[in-house]
């Protein structure tokens, strides 16, 4: 058929969603296995489409082929569109390919009219119901088609019952509707300036065309923006019979789930109304009944409910959402499609489902979404206590706590050493602030955005963070923060919630995380699906304990800057730093060489023998000194006070020294492989510390397995020197200890040089770790912190870019790049093992990207691991289908 834009229920096959909406598709396939479904038909999104490229108007070929629909739609119910002694009836229902609930509109009992409902009550013998619906026709028409606010009509009935002294809806006579239909008359016709529209057809065309148009209507816009639907999709409409749930008694309508969308029990689930039309269970006017109680009102209907619930997952393989209707003891099935879910629900529902035989274990893992999986890992608040919020920030790092504020790093510290339960609440965080954030619950700040420093470390931590929540006042000096009137002191109980960005005032009660066994299953079968790796950026023993529990299979990125953080640590860093000669520095290294080496050992001994990518120091080196800013108040201060004291002098020098330390663009300054460069002692210092440790733990009998890797490479004779570096010291702690080491040396490629040079590069490294967090500011030229401060979320929102690059890698630029690094690496060292470390190695985007690449591994933060392990086995399962797609079937 050429152009057909209109389709009969039992006419469309399988697979149109496209072009019939998800709505009209299940319709359809509900019709050709069977159920009873009102008989109707559906216009093409395509025909919307149409209707747009035509500035919005319906083409006579569309109007014709729906024209000739309607008269199939009048034989099969041998019924007839505004025929007063027989009418027909139809509702008029949008659908879009992706569902959007509530989004667009529907129009119910269309054809009524001053004539047809004379003859629906005489034909129903019901003069009240026949009424009643034409008044509900009027209205719904009058707010969907003529744009009318529903809000005059709601107030014209609520006169009507005013005046008859009414308690609701059900006590009005038909006398009294025919009273209310003359008002909502009067309605339409002062909003519109035209009296109600009495010819069925003119009906029907009005209201196909205000179905199309609210495919654009505000929230739509909106929610596909939300939920990144294109907008080019359209919407299809579909043209039912209408079936009656507000006959009377033995009539209603209602919604089931097939399973529990909460927590996934397989059991029938959901609401409905006696003597109801449609959207009077969700309008809230009257409460609805729960599910169960069918079975002992209608138990026919009920047992029918269950056996079509049953026959509908069977047939979608999944939970279903079912919208039904029941006319005088009949029941119909108005709507069905995949049901919503928590993701807890998700797991269980996968897991029994295999088990139950309707899918396989590979189908199981496709249908649980991995970024739901995050939601399982944290602590969450209790609903149930759940009360009104202080304030909200942006939500940073998942997760609830609570804990009595405090507005600096040491006092977090301190307090939570004494045992106590703190909230480090700041304008912002640094570096500095690190053990603060690791001693708190959790972090607030009232600067920053969702990637600012807390956010990245809160996250990476595992622990809940709220940025840029501007609406807190904080006054540092007095310790005490205001929203609004609300003071809150340092010391006082708040409570929040990372998932949302909600603060609130005192505890509210926590619900463990729940790894269920479910959650378990599912991830071993993950496991035994994928054929990429998935390990954790772990910089300390906890959490490579964590990463180790969450099912990593190494560790593809520790860095070693976080050991030197520790406040114990820190001066001995700083002397480091500010040493003046080459001898000076070693003295402070060899003090640091045995804590670092504790720490190489802990993790070497908590890994048990999986591979560990250790990242030799990589940021600039003022990130360890204090702020020049304080240090230049302190020593202002000074002067007037003690002009002559020592401490003047010593703050004097360390102030010079700040400001020697200070670069133009640190991003791009003395940092990564350059310190090394500079200061080979550095990182001497560093390998020293990683051979010994490992020479250490060998003696234990474990198996150690580090890989060396040399930061922010951009040539590769700066690889080839470090690498002699690591070689040389690795070779002497091998012959004072008589140990055979196993161990690579590769490097990170984080800028766009290294990765065009990457056939190079590879020549001097066994590996190589693709930095994409780097990568990408360095390809884009963006720095992250101010990008996504001044202009990202613009250039998201307004479609420049379609998704913020640091969330999601960016496959046609940055992925460029790696695409490129990989076959140029591998083509001179088929050896070379890649992998992917930042935050993109957590995002299912991404993963399948690398998937696609043939990288080895993935790496992100431990709490990202159980998703990123779903996400991997998806890729795999996902990438072997197309492949088989493609290759010619014999049967
Ligand atoms: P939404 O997409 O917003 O759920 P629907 O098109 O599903 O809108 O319509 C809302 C409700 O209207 C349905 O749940 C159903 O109760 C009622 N309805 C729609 N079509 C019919 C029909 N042919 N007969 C009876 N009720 C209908
Ligand atoms: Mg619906
Ligand atoms: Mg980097």
């Amino acid at each position: 058929m050429e152009n057909n834009f209109v389709f009969m229920f039992d006419q469309s096959e399988s697979g149109m969603k496209e072009l019939l909406g998800g709505k009209g598709a299940n319709l359809a396939e509900m019709t050709r296995i069977g159920l009873p479904v009102p008989y109707g038909f559906t216009i093409t999104t395509a025909a919307c489409n149409a209707y747009y490229d035509a500035e919005k108007v319906i083409s006579p070929e569309v109007e014709s082929q729906v024209l000739q629909s309607l008269q199939v739609l009048e034989e099969k119910t041998d019924k007839k569109l505004g025929n007063p002694t027989n009418p027909l009836l139809v509702s008029v229902r949008s659908g879009a390919v992706h569902s959007m609930p509530g989004m667009m509109d529907t129009v119910l009992n269309l054809g009524m009219n001053d004539e047809t409902v004379k003859g629906m009550a005489e034909l129903t013998n019901n003069a009240r119901f026949a009424y009643d619906s034409y008044r509900r026709f009027i209205q719904m028409f009058g707010n969907v088609v003529l744009d009318i606010e529903n809000y005059f009509f709601e107030q014209q009935l609520e006169e009507i019952r005013e005046e008859k002294g009414y308690q609701s809806d059900t006590e009005l006579t038909a006398e009294d509707w025919k009273e209310v239909i003359e008002a909502f008359k009067s309605i339409v016709l002062k909003n519109t300036k035209r009296s109600f529209p009495q010819d069925p057809k003119e009906q029907l065309f009005l209201t196909i065309q205000a179905v199309f148009d609210s495919w654009n209507n505000k929230r739509a816009i909106l929610y596909r923006r939300l939920h990144q639907i294109p907008g080019h999709l359209g919407t299809a409409v579909n043209i039912q019979s209408m079936v009656f749930g507000n006959m009377g008694e033995d009539s209603g309508t209602g919604v089931a789930f097939t399973r529990n969308p909460s927590t996934g029990e397989s059991k029938l689930y959901g609401e409905y109304l006696i003597n109801a039309q449609g959207e009077d269970v969700v309008a809230g006017i009257r409460t609805p009944q729960p599910i169960a109680t069918l079975k002992d009102e209608m138990p026919d209907v009920y047992q029918q409910l269950v056996n079509t619930c049953q026959l509908l997952e069977d047939h979608y393989k999944d939970m279903q959402d079912i919208e039904f209707t029941v006319e005088r003891g009949k029941l119909f099935i108005l709507q069905t499609r995949t049901g919503k879910r928590t993701a807890q629900a998700a797991i269980r529902i996968a897991v029994e489902m295999v088990k139950e035989k309707i899918m396989d274990q590979r189908e199981a893992l496709l249908r649980v979404d991995p970024d739901q999986l995050n939601q399982l890992l944290h602590h969450r608040i209790d609903p149930e206590y759940k009360r009104e919020k202080l304030a909200a920030g942006l939500p940073a790092s998942p997760g609830a706590a609570t804990g009595q504020v405090v507005f600096d790093a040491d006092e977090a510290d301190k307090l939570s050493k004494e045992g106590k339960k703190v909230i480090l609440v700041r304008p912002e965080t640094t570096p500095d602030d690190i053990h603060g954030i690791v001693a708190a619950q959790a972090t607030v700040t009232s600067r920053g955005g969702m990637t600012s420093h807390a956010a990245v470390v809160a996250r990476g931590m595992g622990k809940a963070c709220i940025c840029g929540c501007d609406s807190l006042k904080i006054h540092l000096d007095s310790k005490q923060f205001a929203v609004g009137d609300t003071t809150v002191n340092q010391g006082e109980i708040i409570t929040i919630d990372g998932s949302t960005g909600e603060i609130f005032l005192g505890e509210i009660p926590m619900i463990e995380p729940e790894l269920s066994d479910e959650f378990q299953l599912l991830l071993r079968w993950a496991d035994e699906e994928r054929k990429i790796g998935v390990r954790a950026n772990a910089d300390n023993p906890t959490d490579a304990a964590k990463a180790l529990e969450f099912g990593a299979g190494g560790i593809g990125l520790c860095r070693t800057e976080h050991m030197f953080m520790d406040a114990s640590r820190i001066p001995t860093v700083q002397s480091m730093i500010l040493s003046e000669t080459t001898t000076e520095r070693k003295e402070s290294l060899d003090q640091l060489l045995p804590m670092q080496q504790q720490d190489f050992e802990q993790i070497f001994e908590t890994m048990q023998g999986h591979p560990i990518t250790i990242r030799l120091l990589d940021p600039p080196l003022h990130e360890f000194m204090p702020d020049k800013e304080e240090l230049l108040v302190d020593v202002t201060k000074l002067q007037i006070t003690s002009p002559d004291s020592n401490e003047l002098q010593e703050k004097q020098t360390l102030l010079r020294k700040v400001r020697l330390l200070e670069e133009s663009n640190p991003m791009l300054g003395l940092r990564g492989c350059r310190l090394g460069m500079i200061h080979p002692e550095i990182y001497e210092m560093q390998i020293l510390a990683i051979f010994q440790a490992m020479s250490n733990v060998m003696k234990k009998g474990i198996t150690v397995k580090p890989e060396i890797m040399i930061p922010l490479v951009s040539h590769v004779n700066e690889l080839k020197e470090m690498r002699e570096l690591v070689i040389r010291i690795s070779q002497h702690v091998q012959t004072e200890t008589g140990l055979a080491f196993d161990y690579l040396i590769g490097t990170m490629i984080e800028t766009p040089r290294a990765a065009l040079t990457a056939d190079q590069i590879a020549e001097e490294a066994d590996f190589f770790s693709f930095g994409t967090n780097d990568l990408t500011q360095t390809t884009f030229g963006f720095s992250r912190d101010d990008a996504e401060g001044k202009f990202l979320q613009h250039y998201v929102d307004s479609d420049v870019l379609k998704r913020n690059p640091f969330v999601s890698l960016d496959q046609d630029g940055v992925g460029k790049l790696v695409e490129n690094g990989v076959k140029l690496g591998k083509a001179t060292n088929p050896a070379l093992k890649t992998g992917i470390c930042g935050e993109h190695g957590g995002e299912k985007e991404s993963i399948q990207f690398c998937f696609d690449l043939g990288l080895e591994y993935v790496s992100c933060s431990p709490f990202r691991v159980p998703s990123a392990r779903l996400a991997a086995a998806q890729s795999t399962i996902r990438s072997e289908r197309k492949k088989s797609r493609k290759e010619p079937q014999y049967s």
